[in-house]
């Protein structure tokens, strides 16, 4: 059954030649789109009230139960318009899954798959406009999310959630060019602990990953790699990205520990790799691994994923007291290879094999 939307249009939509301005150069999540989707949720009705309405701010009471208790998780995903002007997403379901998964772990009521989809889908197709060329890997971002909207200062799950999605249309996450991102190795914070919220893409994650984030910048690294919290012992993730290790004899290794958020990017570059021949293992991957195998040249390549890089190559990697430099020079050839494969599936420029993409409009 799919959800009845009312819409209410924005009776002020951005105009055509400030619209033509902001995605000449959108950045990244400074502009929204001029509407956005809201569900609500109470026990007694279950989910109701789904609509579209102009984009603006929201009222809350100051005892508004996230606020104070953080019961909130988040997808991030992205819209592409292919060279026909089609607008597409990329595995949705996927989203929509975890995002079912990330709830179960926050104690929310479960907002089914196709509802998720369809509320993403409307939204796009009333701003469609807003999604930019493809040229340069420009895409329209897409933050579906639910929050803990009951005026109450007891803790308990929430008795009324909101669920919403905004757009805001994003730039190519390289200026100038794909780059090596340098990584800064906390041994004072992790982000992720045995039986805790690791795996569920919540806010509270973002939040214990900020102060580690600033020590990364001020020693001079562009991003904080995380160790398990366990044994510190066990590459787990960036902050918001995941890992992978190339071998000279075509292997690869990614993370897994139980802790990590699983991406759909490192799923489907699983997939990918496997089709190129290179067989992947997901298994716990000590730093000690990470050190050796670039100073004795048996890692060949390093990069990370998530959606709003797609891939990035990983250069040095900086501790307290030493660093090795990256596998390789700039981007390696499969890092280059791996990424240009799925960019060229996102936007329509390649077979889609694996039927990953989802038409919207
Ligand atoms: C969202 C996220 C990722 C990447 O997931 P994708 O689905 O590939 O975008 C990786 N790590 C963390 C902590 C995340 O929140």
């Amino acid at each position: 059954m799919s959800m009845e939307i009312s819409i209410t249009r924005n009776p002020q939509p951005v105009d055509d030649a400030r619209l033509a301005e902001i995605l000449a150069d959108p950045g990244f999540g400074v502009h929204f789109t001029d509407h956005m989707f809201t569900v609500e949720w109470t026990p007694e009705r279950g989910w109701y009230d789904a609509r579209i309405t102009p984009y603006g701010p929201l009222t809350l009471d100051p005892a508004t139960a996230v606020l104070h208790y953080a019961q909130e998780t988040f997808e991030g995903m992205k819209a592409y318009r292919h060279d026909d002007g089609s607008i597409w997403s990329f595995r949705p379901e996927a989203n929509a899954q975890r995002m079912l998964r990330s709830s179960q772990r926050l104690a929310f009521p479960e907002l089914p798959v196709e509802d998720f989809v369809q509320a993403v889908d409307a939204l796009v197709e009333i701003d469609q406009r807003w999604v930019p060329e493809g040229a340069g890997e420009k895409s329209l971002y897409l933050r579906p999310f639910m929050f803990a909207s009951e005026k109450f200062l007891g803790v308990r799950p929430s008795q009324h959630v909101t669920f919403m999605v905004i757009a805001s249309p994003a730039g190519s996450y390289f200026k100038g060019g794909i780059k090596p991102i340098s990584l800064w190795l906390t041994e004072d914070y992790t982000r992720a602990g045995r039986g805790g919220m690791g795996a569920a893409k919540t806010g509270g994650n973002y939040a214990s990953s900020l102060v580690a984030q600033q020590q990364a910048i001020s020693q001079g690294c562009d991003q904080v790699v995380f160790l398990d919290a366990q044994e510190g012992t066990y590459v787990e993730e960036l902050g918001g990205m995941n890992m992978y290790f190339l071998y000279a004899d075509g292997r690869i290794v990614t993370p897994e520990t139980g802790t990590i958020l699983e991406g759909i990017t490192r799923a489907s570059i699983i997939e990918l790799a496997e089709r190129l021949g290179h067989p992947v293992e997901e298994r716990k991957f000590a730093i000690d691994e990470w050190r050796d195998g670039v100073r004795d040249g048996s890692i060949k390549e390093i990069f990370a994923c998530g959606t709003a890089a797609v891939v990035t190559p990983v250069g040095r990697l900086v501790w307290e007291g030493g660093e090795v430099p990256g596998a390789t020079e700039g981007t390696g050839e499969l890092t280059g290879r791996i990424r240009q494969e799925l960019v060229d599936i996102q936007f329509g420029r390649a077979e889609d094999s694996f039927g990953w993409m989802h038409r919207i409009c």
